[in-house]
């Protein structure tokens, strides 16, 4: 029996696995192409039929509709500054309340913050670790304005019930789909059962434009506040027109033509790339789904998962070994895990209440819960449970799945000795 990495002997991996890379000739003719127009942006930051953008970033937005059947598109340069628009789109403004998951990237709770809104945070399912609608319900006050749903890891949100809660409490429901393109919840794409979903165009997610980000929206008026947003709106509400001038005040939150035409390239083998990132996935929960104490991640009845993610699930009683030392053993093996970021209010910025000034706006319009204990679910899963791996990134073929899963088979095999070992040592 081979002794494991972790205490002196071989580790399953002799090489770290290779990285992916879905920027191809394609990207790569779309980019000369513009370099050699000459026009590296086309945006104007005033009235004139330039203003709503370039070519590239035109026809992106045209293409995104179409492919995720929603009426409108508006690219951005990141999901950070996608989500900061649709909150700003949505009409918060100081002391309104958003709710927001605790397990998610920082973004998604910090964009409220800029127009004075006060992030609260509701608990987490514990099967795919989305919001759950009861504690969202909970959550609601005569301050409420807007919910952001997270499509956590790859997997949907509850979006149709969420979307009725919403509805029902005449809250705008935004979905941050940064993790989850091509997900489906009831056959709907996730990102677009919210009244605005976010995706986000990093280097990091399934297809990428180095930075980059898109929103979709069915709402035409939520479509102009977005274009808006993101490009000094503040020159354009005179000549469009527009009465409502809430949030309209601009920034510069465009897409250069670069990346627009990258854009168009990746959306057009999007389905490859996000197959891909499934079949390791599911190759994983395979070779593990019958480990005592090891739980692979659940897909929801009605749901496909886009695995921007694979979780395990620890039970540590069952397995007799604490998450944290299983994690460390197959970080040993050479299988690249990491334990997911704990629930965002205990981050300095919530447990401290400052972000805009000095004075603790815009939380002191409110009083809102940050304490530990506050989403006890989250907690749970990120203290005790979680152990993830990063479907993106790797280039995982039929032979490194394997070894993938024998780092998992191994260290599960040799667990009691990996206890015992940690008891012996102090
Ligand atoms: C990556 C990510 C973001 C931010 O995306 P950027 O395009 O890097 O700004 C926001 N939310 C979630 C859930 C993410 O995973």
């Amino acid at each position: 029996m081979t002794e494991l990495a972790i205490l002196g002997g071989e580790p399953t991996f002799p090489r770290p696995l290779q990285p992916y890379r879905s920027i191809g000739p394609a990207e790569r003719r779309a980019v000369e192409e513009v370099l050699d127009s000459g026009c590296l942006s086309g945006y104007y930051g005033s009235w004139c039929d330039e203003y709503w953008g370039g070519p590239k970033v035109r026809a992106l937005e045209r293409a995104w509709a179409d492919r995720f059947e929603c009426d409108h598109a508006v690219s951005v340069n990141s999901a950070t500054s996608g989500l900061l628009a649709a909150v700003g789109a949505a009409g918060v403004g100081p002391g309104d309340e958003v709710i927001v998951p605790p397990m998610t990237m920082s973004a998604t709770a910090i964009a409220p913050l800029f127009y004075g809104g006060i992030p609260i945070f509701a608990d987490v399912e514990p099967e795919a670790f989305c919001l759950d609608p009861e504690r969202v319900e909970e959550r609601i006050t005569p301050q409420t304005r807007v919910i952001v749903a997270v499509n956590y890891l790859g997997h949907p949100a509850r979006l149709h019930e969420l979307r009725e809660i919403a509805d029902e409490n005449d809250l705008v429901l935004i979905e941050d789909n940064a993790q989850a393109i091509l997900a489906e919840e009831n056959g709907r794409y996730a990102g677009t059962v919210g009244h605005i979903g976010v995706f986000s165009l990093n280097f990091h997610k399934h297809i990428h434009t180095g930075e980059g980000g898109v929103c979709v929206t069915d709402d035409e008026d939520l479509a102009q506040r977005l274009k808006l947003i993101r490009n000094h709106g503040e020159n354009v509400v005179g000549p469009l027109g527009i009465d409502d001038l809430t949030n309209l005040v601009g920034l510069n939150l465009r897409m250069t033509e670069m990346a627009a035409a990258v854009g168009i390239e990746q959306l057009r083998t999007l389905e490859a790339h996000v197959e891909r990132r499934v079949r390791i996935a599911e190759g994983l929960s395979a070779g593990v789904d019958s480990l005592d104490g090891l739980k692979p991640p659940t897909v929801r009845r009605g749901c496909s998962h886009a695995y921007y993610v694979w979780v395990l699930g620890v039970d540590e009683e069952e397995l007799g070994v604490s998450r944290d030392l299983f994690q460390k053993a197959l970080n040993a093996e050479g299988f690249p895990c990491f334990q997911l970021s704990q629930p965002l209010y205990l981050l300095p910025t919530f447990q401290r209440r400052i972000a805009i000034g000095g004075d603790g706006y815009p939380f002191s319009l409110g009083s809102p819960s940050y304490a530990p204990g506050t989403c006890p679910v989250a907690e749970r899963l990120a203290d005790q449970v979680l152990i993830g791996f990063e479907c993106c990134p790797y280039d995982v073929d039929g032979e490194d799945l394997k070894l993938l899963v024998e780092a998992i088979q191994k260290v599960h095999r040799n667990r009691a000795r990996l206890a015992e070992h940690d008891r012996g040592s102090p």
